[in-house]
C-alpha cells in the first residue's frame, strides 16, 4: 500500500470539495483532494447551468437570495472565464398568478436582489421567441457557469498554492485512532494500487454520497437525500438570457443559455440511489410542455441530450421525507466532533453552486477554530488562474479564436468549434483521460450531432499521439458512446432520430463498430 501524508484530506471534487481545497490551500495548510471519478463528474457535472442572481428564492428562502446575490458578484469576478453574464428575466405567464409579481419585487427589495421592472414590450424586445401572453417581467443579474471550467479553476488555483488533487481515487475507509481521525484510505482506479494518506482532519465534500462517506468513519445517519432533475439540452440558445416563471419554484421553470444550447429544466423527485438517476419519459415530457408555457413552439426544436442529477439535499424533519422540493436548499455543516464525538472531520452538503466559495469559506472556518488557527480565508479576493484578466466567456470566443487562425488549426468538433490543438494539448495533459473527461472539458460531443463525427476524429488523434493503443482507443469511444446513448434515448424524436440514424451509419459503415473486438474493462 502507498502511504503519504498531509494535514487536510478534502473528500469530494465537486464545485464544493473544489472550493474547499482551495480554501484550505490558500490558508497554508498542505491539503490532497480525493475524488473517486474526475473532477466534477457528480453533480456539479449534471446541474442547469445557472449562476442565480438569487432571483429564483426571494420569496422561498431569502436566506438564500442574499446569499446568491452576493456570491454571484464574487464568482463573476474570481471565475470569470467560466461565467457568461448572460442576464436574466423573471416573466409572469399567461397562466401565473399575477399576484405573485408583488411578492416577488417585496421579496427582492428585502433580500438585496438587483432588479428592475421592465415593460413587456421591453422583455419581448430582448428576448423575441418569448411567449406574447407575458403579463410582467423584472429584469435580473442571471448568469451562467461552466461547471467544470469552474471545478479545474478552482483545483489549478489549489494546486498553485501546494494542493495535490488525485481523481479517479475512491475513498474506501476513514480511519480513527480513538476519538481522532487519523487517515484517509482510497483505490486508484487508473493502477489499483491502494493509498493510505495519513492527516489531521478530513473534510467530507462528498454530495448527495456525503452520509456514505460519514459511515466510514462510524458517524451513522447523516442524513443527505438525493433529489433527482432532470434537464434537456435543446439545440442552440432560443433565448439569450436566462429566463425563469415568476412563480413559486417549480418544476420546468427555468430555460438557461449555456454555450451553444439552451437548457429546461428541471424536476425534483426524491430517490433513494444517487448512482442510479433515471431520466422518466413523462417528466422528458412534462419539461418539453414546459418549454413551449415559455417559449411558443419550444417542442418543434430539436432536443440534443438529457441528463439527470441529484441534489444533495440535508433532510429537514419539519418536511415530509418525500417533499425534496421543500426540504432545505441552504448548505449545512455537520460538526463531527459535536454530533459524533469524532474529533478532525466535518461534513458539508446542501447549498448550489452559485455559493460554492461561501460554503468552502463556512466549513474551513470552522475547521480553522476547531484547530485552534488564526487564518483568514482569502479566496473572495484572488481570481484563479485562466481568470485573471477578470474577462467573463462570450459564446462567440471560439469562434472569434477559430477565426483567427482559420488556415492553421484543423477542427475536430464543427458543433463545438473545438480544435486539434485544444484536444492534442488536454491528452498531453492528461494522457490518461477517457473521452468523457475530454469531453467535459473541451465539449467534445456536446453539440447536434452528439460525437457522431467528432468522437472518431478524436480517437485518430489519441492513437496518433501515441498516447494510447488501437485496444484502449476502441475502449474509450465505445465507452464514450455508450454514456452519449444514455441521454440520447429519452428524448428521441423529429430531427434528433435522423442524426442518430446518420450516427449509426457512420459508426457501422466505417468502423464496424458492432464487431470490434471487445476490450477489457481496465483499458477504459
Ligand atoms: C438538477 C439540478 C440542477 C441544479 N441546478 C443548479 C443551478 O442551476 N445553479 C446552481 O447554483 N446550483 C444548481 N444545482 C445545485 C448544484 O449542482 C449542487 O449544489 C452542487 O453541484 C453540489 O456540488 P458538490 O460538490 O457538493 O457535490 P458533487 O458535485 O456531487 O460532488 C461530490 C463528489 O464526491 C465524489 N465521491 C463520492 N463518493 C466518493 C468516494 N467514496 N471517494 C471519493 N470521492 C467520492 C463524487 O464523485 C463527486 O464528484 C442543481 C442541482 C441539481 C441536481
Amino acid at each position: 500500500m502507498k502511504k503519504m501524508e498531509t494535514d487536510v484530506v478534502v473528500i469530494g471534487g465537486g464545485a464544493t470539495g473544489a472550493g474547499v481545497v482551495r480554501d484550505v490551500a490558500m490558508r497554508g495548510y498542505r491539503t490532497i483532494l480525493v475524488d473517486r471519478a474526475d473532477l466534477g463528474q457528480g453533480t456539479t457535472g449534471r446541474y442547469h447551468g445557472l449562476l442565480h442572481s438569487g432571483g429564483r428564492y426571494v420569496v422561498s428562502d431569502p436566506h438564500s437570495a442574499t446569499e446568491c446575490a452576493e456570491e454571484n458578484a464574487i464568482v463573476t469576478r474570481i471565475n470569470a472565464d467560466a461565467v457568461e453574464t448572460t442576464g436574466g428575466l423573471f416573466v409572469i405567464g399567461p397562466d401565473d398568478p399575477l399576484d405573485f409579481g408583488d411578492a416577488w419585487l417585496k421579496g427582492a427589495q428585502e433580500t438585496g436582489v438587483p432588479h428592475e421592472e421592465i415593460s413587456v414590450a421591453e422583455a419581448l424586445r430582448r428576448e423575441p421567441r418569448l411567449n406574447p401572453g407575458i403579463k410582467r417581467a423584472f429584469a435580473v443579474e442571471d448568469g451562467t457557469v461552466d461547471g467544470w471550467q469552474m471545478v479545474w479553476g478552482a483545483a489549478k488555483s489549489a494546486e498553485e498554492y501546494g494542493a495535490q488533487i488525485f481523481t479517479y481515487h475512491e475513498v474506501t475507509d476513514i480511519v480513527r485512532e480513538g476519538d481522532q481521525v487519523r487517515a484517509v484510505r482510497a483505490i486508484d482506479h487508473k493502477t489499483g494500487e491502494d493509498i493510505e494518506i495519513t492527516c489531521n482532519f478530513v473534510i467530507n465534500a462528498g454530495g448527495p454520497w456525503a452520509g456514505q462517506i460519514a459511515d466510514m468513519a462510524e458517524c451513522p445517519e447523516v442524513n443527505v437525500v438525493p433529489g433527482r432533475g432532470i434537464m434537456i439540452a435543446m439545440n442552440h440558445r432560443l433565448v439569450n438570457q436566462v429566463v425563469n416563471r415568476c412563480i413559486y419554484p417549480s418544476d420546468g421553470d427555468i430555460l438557461v443559455p449555456v454555450h451553444t444550447v439552451c437548457i429546461i429544466g428541471t424536476t425534483d423527485v426524491k430517490v433513494e440511489d444517487p448512482d442510479n438517476l433515471a431520466i422518466p419519459r413523462n417528466e422528458v415530457q412534462q419539461m418539453l410542455d414546459a418549454g413551449e408555457v415559455l417559449i411558443p413552439g419550444f417542442r418543434n426544436s430539436r432536443a440534443l441530450h438529457a441528463w439527470s442529477g441529484a441534489r444533495p439535499l440535508v433532510k429537514d424533519n419539519r418536511v415530509s421525507a418525500d417533499d425534496t422540493r421543500h426540504m432545505s436548499r441552504g448548505m449545512s455543516i455537520i460538526d463531527h466532533q459535536h454530533r459524533d464525538g469524532l474529533n478532525g472531520m466535518l461534513t458539508i452538503a446542501g447549498g448550489k453552486l452559485t455559493t460554492y466559495r461561501l460554503m468552502a469559506k463556512n466549513i474551513v472556518d470552522v475547521m480553522v477554530d476547531q484547530l485552534g488557527d488564526d487564518r483568514p480565508c482569502t479566496t473572495e479576493t484572488e481570481a484563479v488562474p485562466g481568470s485573471k484578466d477578470l474577462k467573463t466567456y462570450h459564446v462567440t470566443h471560439r469562434l472569434e479564436e477559430a477565426e483567427k487562425n482559420l488556415r492553421k488549426e484543423q477542427i475536430v468538433c464543427e458543433c463545438e468549434l473545438m480544435s486539434r490543438r485544444q484536444l492534442e494539448d488536454l491528452i498531453e495533459e492528461q494522457p490518461t483521460a477517457s473521452f468523457d473527461d475530454l469531453r467535459r472539458q473541451l465539449r467534445l460531443g456536446m453539440g447536434p450531432c452528439q460525437g457522431g463525427f467528432c468522437s472518431i476524429r478524436a480517437a485518430g488523434i489519441m492513437q496518433e499521439t501515441g498516447k494510447a493503443d488501437t485496444e484502449r482507443v476502441t475502449a474509450l469511444l465505445r465507452k464514450f458512446l455508450k454514456n452519449r446513448w444514455i441521454g440520447l434515448w429519452p428524448i428521441l424524436y423529429g430531427d434528433q432520430v435522423r442524426q442518430t440514424a446518420l450516427d449509426n451509419w457512420i459508426f457501422q459503415g466505417t468502423l464496424d463498430m458492432d464487431h470490434l473486438p471487445e476490450a477489457e474493462e481496465a483499458h477504459v
